[in-house]
């Protein structure tokens, strides 16, 4: 069973982003870029599919800017066996990056594609959802516990009320929670090895895909400033004060 796990490259999870003047997006020039944390869940998880005997290979696969080569690194280091950039510079949208896994999927035909459930800069939570309608693959979205059996595999899932668990025909999509795994920490004799693995670049024409965007962002901004606490000397004056001043008692 082959195992495709898309990973995107993102502004690190420490790095506090600003504005730009223009409030036309995030300044991104010169910050520090990794792998989407959901995503390294999704490489850690198909590892481990593949040393339980149940997957054969794991492909990870990102869209995106020359530099996401060394995400790409990054999970050849966790294990993944090979890589494929699909490359441009255009600002994908999640359609976009859908159409293109698609894209691939039909060329490389894997059993199950592992996503993370969401990008932490955009948080969009769309690609895994449109890559299943695209492929007409069912999907268990916000992972728990993945187990492949046979020609199913069986999902458990958060949701508001607890866990739900599903049982799913391959081949499917799943998304990974934060929950699922701890991803493995990579060592340097692996990113070594990594460096000799096979990574294949491919563009968007190739794939017969348009990337264009079709949504566009009409302003970007902080969110408001809070204003500054009070400092109450004691439970009565607090309590004094949400009945009288906030009303809220
Ligand atoms: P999103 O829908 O943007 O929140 O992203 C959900 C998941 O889709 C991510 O966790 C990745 O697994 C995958 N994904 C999104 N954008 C890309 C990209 N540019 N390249 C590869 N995978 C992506």
């Amino acid at each position: 069973m082959k195992v495709l796990v898309p990973v995107k490259r993102v502004v690190d999870y420490n790095v506090k982003v600003r504005v730009k003047s223009d409030s036309s997006g995030v300044d991104i020039a010169n910050v520090k870029m990794s792998m989407n944390p959901f995503d390294e869940i999704a490489v850690e998880e198909a590892m481990r599919l593949k040393e339980a005997g149940k997957a054969t290979e794991v492909i990870a696969v990102s869209c995106g800017v020359t530099q996401c080569q060394e995400t790409l690194r990054t999970a050849m280091a966790i294990g993944a066996d090979r890589a494929i950039l699909v490359e441009t510079d255009v600002d994908l949208q999640p359609l976009a990056v859908a159409k293109l896994l698609k894209a691939v999927a039909d060329r490389e035909q894997p059993q199950l594609i592992i996503l993370g459930k969401q990008a932490i800069d955009d948080d969009c939570n769309q690609t895994g959802q449109m890559l299943a309608a695209l492929l007409g693959w069912p999907q268990a979205t916000f992972a728990y516990k993945v187990a492949v059996d046979g020609d199913k595999v069986m999902v458990t899932r958060e949701v508001d009320g607890g866990l739900e668990t599903l049982a799913l025909n391959l081949p499917a999509i799943v998304t990974t929670d934060l929950r699922l795994n701890e991803p493995r920490y990579v060592t340097l004799p692996n990113i070594m090895k990594a460096k000799k693995k096979t990574l294949d670049v491919i563009k968007p024409d190739e794939l017969g895909v348009d990337v264009t965007p079709r949504l566009k962002t009409i302003k970007v901004s902080e969110p408001p400033k809070r204003s500054a606490g009070v400092m109450v000397p004691d439970v009565a004056t607090l309590v004094a004060k949400l009945k009288n001043e906030a009303k809220v008692i």
